[in-house]
Order: C-alpha cells, then structure tokens, then sequence
C-alpha cells in the first residue's frame, strides 16, 4: 500500500461532479479552483482562444473549414484543456496550462502550414515544394539535418489531435475504410488514417513524403494504400523508412543506420539540398536537453510528491520528443518553465488530490487523451499515475559534438531515436522491453499499482495478457485490466472504460472512492 497523505487546504470545488449535468451531459460550469488559480485558468482559457481566433486568419483557413470535416472538432480546444486540469490546483494546473498550452500552440500551427500549402485550399506551390510529408507515427529525426525544409505530420491535425477534442471524430472515416473492404479488426488508429485518405480528407501538399512502419498490421495495411494515393494520385514520391521489429538487437542496428542515410539521400535529391551537420548537432543538443528533463520529471514523479502526470505528461513528450525531436528552439524554453514549476511544487509538497491511496504506472496503448482518465483516477480514488507507456522512451544520451567519429554515430543515433519511436519501441521489440522492463519502473517509481490499457486491437500488446496477469501475482503489483477499443468509442464507451477500474477499486481493493460524485459521469453518448 502507498504512504497516504492529506490535504485539507483544498480551495474551491471540493465535489468535482457538480460541474457535470445529467439533462445536458456536458460540463454546466467552470471549476471554482479559488480566486487565484481561477483567475489564472481564465487567463489560459483567453490564451487559448487567442490561438484559435490568430489561426483562423491564415492563409487558406476559411476555405478549408468548409472543405473538410475534421476541422470543426478544433472548437473545443477549452474543452480539453478542462477535462485535463479537473481538480488541478497550484503547480500542477500551472504545469499541465504550460505544456498543454504549447501543445495547442503547435497543432495550430500545424493546421496553418497544412492549409497553406494544402493545394485544394492555401495552394501556396512555393512553400508546398518545400515541404516533406513525414509521417506521424515516426521520430522527424531524419530531418535535424535539413534547417530549410519543411516537415509536416499531416495525421497530427486530421486525425490524432482531432480525437482528443471529440471523441467521435474517427467513426466516419473507420466506416468508410471497412467500406472499402479493409478489415475492421485492426487499430483504429492506423484505419482512421487509411479511412481520411480514402475519403479524400487529408490536406495534400509537399514535394515528397516519407512513410514510416509502425510494424503492427494496421500500419501496413494503411500505409500501403495511402502511399499508393500519394504517389499514382499526386504525384508525391514516398520514401519507406523501414524500423526493424527486434530493434533492441545488436545485429539489426547496422540495417537501420544505413536505413536513416537512404531517407537523408532521397530527401537531398528531391530538394537539391545538402544535409547541414552544424544544424544537426545543434538539434542533438535539445533531444538530449528534453531526455534529461523527462528524466527529472520521472525521478520527482518517483517521489510522494509527483507534479507532473497524467494525459498531458504523456502529449508533451509526444510532441517534444517525437514531432519536434529537438528541430524547433521554441521547446526549450517551455521545458525550462516546467522544470521551475515541477521544482517548486516538490519542495512545497503540492498535492493533486486531497489524499495518494495508490502509486500507480500507466501501461500499454492509451485511449486516455479522449477520455480524462488519469486525472478522473486522481480525484475520484486516489491513485497518482506516475508515468504511462508512452513516455518511456529513450534515457540514454546522443552525440551531440561534431567530430568525424560523431557523424558516422549520428546515423546510428537517429536510427536509434526512430527505433525507439513512442508506441513501436514497447509494443515491438519483444517481451523484455513490453513485459520484463514494466516491473523495474515498478521498483524504480515505487508503484504498487499497474492500469493496463487492453487496447484490444493492438495484437502484439494483448498477446502478453497472461504474462503480465502471472508476473504481477508473483510480484504483488495490484494489476487492473481496462479494455478499450482507442479511438472507436462505439466498442467501449467512456463509462464502460470507467466502469472497469471502479469495477476492480470495490471489489479487489475494496475501497470507497474519495469523491463519489464523479465515480459515474453523464458524458457517454456525446462527442465531449
Ligand atoms: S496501438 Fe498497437 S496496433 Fe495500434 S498503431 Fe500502435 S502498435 Fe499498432
């Protein structure tokens, strides 16, 4: 059992369930979090807003909302700002504005450089020839060495980030997919983006594209057909970066490096440009920067007093670590601000909840960005998520100085950063790095609690199931299956997520909830 703890200082709403209405079934109100951190959140909420409104004004904004569907979802950013900062006072509500509001804040530039150069809507032709399509599911590494070239995630805005504002943004584009005669049994994720690309959705801009394998059956199913779309289509030639399945292996390091130099050669002959190693290493520098400060992050999460957790821990080091890896100097100083902010709330011994009953890692792949789950587990039954799956990538260095010796071990980092890509790097790579290094971050962050997403698609992750049941029995970890099918709410829906871990607090842990009016919310059945 974890230390407990109390706070009896907790300003504002005490009850979180009087926000919610059962008539309406969306939030009736804003939290009263006290005059101070209200009036901070107020603030944040304007920000945001100042986002969206400087976002309609770009180049092709208007033209594109009328074009395609997913862009209406981008009114309720607010939204998810509140379901992130539920009960969040102090640091932790300052932590989550500040990597959340960023997040924001490079999704929406994202939508302004897809709808530029998007040649239905912006058709700016000179800034779409300097673009390269990458794919969302890879580390943009293999662009640190190309400062005047353009990468664009196009699935980040379409699909990804759109199902975080609602969580019915996919089903369309799943139904159009399996109309199309693929399969319906594989992630919904990767058939979302095969859906959005079949129905004509995707912004199409760039001068090439880069296509990277997730090595689970729903990313070779939709990259095949996307990339045909791409190349026979709009005449945008596609690179396939190829991750090996076993990447922790010695003897596939060598195939992955020469792999990295193949996507720099195609991308110097499409642009006519040459890869830039001062800028590269300049780039190296902020990968190692963003490795060290999740590190500490991690290590104050290991502590009583962990300050930053839940669904956005996991979306910030996402889009830091993944999306940017280390190209944009705008991350930096945001990292440095949190650094400041998590510090402080330690050594204040700031609290997310009145009372931590349970210490718990968050495992396997999450649908947790559509649904508040981690910060409703906080408030609602007193369990900390420490840290999810998807944080856990890399925790070793980069060389970051440029020497001869540095540039052929660039090749090898940057493989090793695209091996080790969120998501592929546990749920490919074999038992070790899904099943056995699961129990050393028990031991390391003090958990007593592991929430097992049962993505029931995701093959490679459900086929551990009964490993994971008997080395936790073994262990004495309290190990609580939730099930869900990501983003298609239409197999489990928000209380049936819900439902399973209050399922198993009652009659396993046989404990009460700390705040029983949220134990059950009128949110299913609505988008929000
Ligand atoms: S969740 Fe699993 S099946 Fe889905 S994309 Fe990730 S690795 Fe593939």
């Amino acid at each position: 059992m974890a230390t407990v703890f109390n706070n009896k200082d907790r300003k504002g709403d005490k009850e979180l369930g009087a926000l919610y209405s059962e008539k309406l079934r969306v939030r009736k109100r804003r939290e009263w979090r006290g005059v101070k951190d209200t009036m901070y959140d107020y603030g944040r909420w304007l920000y945001l807003w100042s986002i969206m409104v400087n976002c309609t004004m770009s180049k092709g904004f208007i033209k594109g909302m009328f074009r395609y569907r997913w862009m209406s979802n981008y009114l309720f950013v607010p939204h998810m700002l509140d379901k992130f900062t539920i009960g969040l006072r102090d640091e932790p509500l300052r932590i989550t504005h500040t990597a959340m509001d960023f997040v924001v804040y490079d999704v929406a530039e994202s939508i302004k450089n897809c709808m530029r150069g998007d040649r239905r809507v912006g058709n700016d032709v000179e800034y779409s020839q300097n673009c390269v399509l990458c794919d969302e599911n890879a580390m943009t590494a293999f662009m640190m060495g190309f400062p005047t070239v353009k990468a664009i995630l196009r699935e980040v805005p379409t699909m990804f980030s759109a199902n975080l504002l609602n969580q019915y943004s996919t089903t369309h584009y799943l139904d159009i997919a399996q109309q199309f005669g693929l399969p319906g049994d594989v992630c919904p994720m990767p058939e979302a983006e095969v859906g959005i690309s079949i129905d004509d959705d995707f912004p199409v801009l760039g001068k090439c594209a880069v296509q990277v394998n997730t090595t689970c059956d729903g990313s070779l199913l939709g990259n095949g057909v996307i990339a045909k779309r791409l190349e026979r289509e709009y005449g945008i030639p596609t690179f396939q970066l190829v991750a090996p399945m076993r990447h922790k292996e010695e003897d596939v390091q060598e195939y992955a490096a020469n792999d990295i130099k193949a996507a720099i050669n195609f991308i110097e002959d499409q642009f006519g440009v040459k890869w830039d190693w001062k800028h590269y290493f300049e780039c190296a520098k902020r990968v190692n920067q963003t490795t060290r400060d999740r590190m500490q992050w991690l290590e104050i999460n290991s502590t009583n007093y962990p300050q930053f957790v839940g669904a956005v821990f996991s979306l910030y080091n996402d889009t830091n670590y993944m999306g940017n890896c280390g190209r944009s100097a705008d991350f930096p100083p945001i990292n440095d601000k949190i650094n400041k902010l998590v510090m402080q709330g330690y050594e204040k011994k700031t609290m997310m909840a009145k009372e931590y009953r349970h210490r718990c890692i968050v495992w396997g792949v999450q649908p947790q960005y559509c649904i508040d789950m981690l910060y409703w587990m906080v408030q609602c039954w007193g369990v900390v998520p420490l840290t999810d799956m998807l944080s856990m990538v890399i925790d070793r260095e980069i060389a970051e100085e440029d020497t001869p010796e540095n540039r052929e071990q660039a090749y090898y980092d940057m493989a090793w950063l695209n091996e080790n890509m969120i998501m592929r790097n546990r749920t490919h790579g074999g038992y070790k790095v899904l099943v056995d290094e699961l129990w050393e971050f028990c031991e390391k962050m003090n958990a007593d609690m592991v929430m097992m997403w049962e993505h029931m698609s995701c093959k490679a992750l459900c086929g551990m199931h009964g490993q994971f049941e008997e080395q936790a029995r073994e262990r004495g970890i309290n190990l609580v299956w939730v099930s869900h099918d990501l983003c298609d709410p239409r197999v489990y829906t928000r209380n049936a997520i819900r439902g399973q871990f209050s399922a198993y607090m009652r009659t396993v842990m046989r404990e009460e909830p700390l705040d029983p009016s949220i134990e059950t919310l009128p949110d299913d059945g609505n988008a929000l």
